[in-house]
């Protein structure tokens, strides 16, 4: 999904490499699943263990790429052909919690985290693998596809089925997959008696207990250009997720061009560059960093409040940070001069 993603696995491997020197019982393996990197770490379980979880993580969340690929022969894309109808369709069980939270944190956000808009996105391009190149499109298109005005609350969730009122209405998870699959898995290592691990979905990921005696340290990929921005240190149990306008785009005549659509004008969004969530579960923080994206310098606190998220760092078009008190108590920059960084209270 995310091209660009591998620079805050890179990091991590980079910290915990170190350690690895002084022979403590830290187990990591890559996997290229979910399409992108994922990194799992796992400390203090004896060794069988920790690649019997790994190997099971890698099955499991290509079983969820299969199930909710947006484009591909999935699920997900029958399900979307039968709303396209205004059919209803029998929601799989693999995709029913992801359209359950997605309807609750779509209207919590006021529509700025939005997957009803499958058909924007794929309009854009970026329903493929490989990414556009320009021009982008006829805006009398766009125009289109916005005045339809397709949204989750168009959605009719009647035990197991689903319908939509909106023939607009195509789902595309994007904003949130990564997250709740990250929480699936997870949920996954619990069971199998894992108490300390990090799952990284390329640069996003929930951490769990500690590494030894210390906490989880991950690093924050610098936007623009190479190397890390910052560093945060894991407390317990939670997730930090980014999202960004270097993760999937293209330029045309010097503009860029990138994957996260604001549904009011249908156009990707212009005044961000990233924005950084840090909540208990990974799903919540996924949704959040996109609907906060969308909402933009202006509205992020607002929408922030209503999604019930308190840590937050947003760095804006002109590369200005703001961050929230919470945040600036978890964040500690990693580059020569520390940037200037607003506190912004909520
Ligand atoms: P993320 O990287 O989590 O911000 O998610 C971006 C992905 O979510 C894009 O590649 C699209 O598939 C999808 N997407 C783009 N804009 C939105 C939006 N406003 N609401 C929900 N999903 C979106
Ligand atoms: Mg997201």
């Amino acid at each position: 999904m995310h091209k660009f993603g591998g620079h805050i696995v890179i990091m991590l491997v980079l910290l915990l490499s170190a350690c690895a020197k002084r022979e403590e019982p830290l187990y990591q393996q890559q996997l290229l699943t979910f399409g992108t990197i994922v990194e799992i770490s796992i400390w203090g379980a004896e060794k069988g263990l920790a690649q019997q979880a790994s190997s099971q993580i890698g099955e499991d969340l290509q079983q969820m790429h299969n199930d909710w690929h947006a484009w591909h022969d999935s699920p997900l894309v029958r399900m979307n052909q039968a709303l396209s109808v205004g059919a209803s369709a029998t929601v799989p069980a693999s995709i029913l919690p992801l359209v359950q939270k997605s309807i609750a944190l779509s209207r919590a956000s006021e529509g700025m985290f939005n997957p009803a808009i499958g058909r924007l996105i794929k309009l854009w391009g970026f329903e493929q693998d490989d990414l556009p190149s320009g021009p982008p499109p006829d805006p009398a298109a766009i125009a289109a596809l916005t005045k339809q005005h397709p949204g989750m609350d168009d959605l009719i969730l009647d035990g197991g089925r689903l319908r939509s009122t909106n023939p607009a209405v195509q789902l595309d998870f994007g904003a949130i997959a990564k997250g709740h699959g990250v929480d699936l898995a997870i949920t996954r290592l619990r069971e199998l008696g894992i108490q300390n691990a990090i799952i990284n979905a390329g640069g996003n990921l929930r951490a769990i207990g500690k590494h030894g005696d210390r906490p989880w340290r991950i690093g924050i990929r610098n936007p623009r250009g190479e190397g890390v921005l910052a560093s945060i240190e894991t407390r317990g149990d939670e997730s930090i997720l980014t999202s960004g306008d270097y993760e999937r785009f293209y330029e045309y005549q010097g503009k860029r061009y990138h994957h996260i659509i604001d549904p009011r004008s249908g156009y990707p969004v212009t005044g961000v560059i990233s924005v950084t969530v840090i909540a208990d579960d990974a799903a919540t923080a996924d949704a959040a960093s996109t609907a906060l994206f969308v909402a933009g310098p202006q509205r992020w606190r607002e929408i922030a409040k209503k999604l019930g998220v308190t840590q937050v760092m947003l760095i804006d078009g002109q590369g200005r940070m703001v961050v929230t008190p919470a945040m600036a108590k978890r964040v500690r920059f990693e580059v020569d001069p520390s940037p200037k960084v607003t506190v912004a209270p909520l």
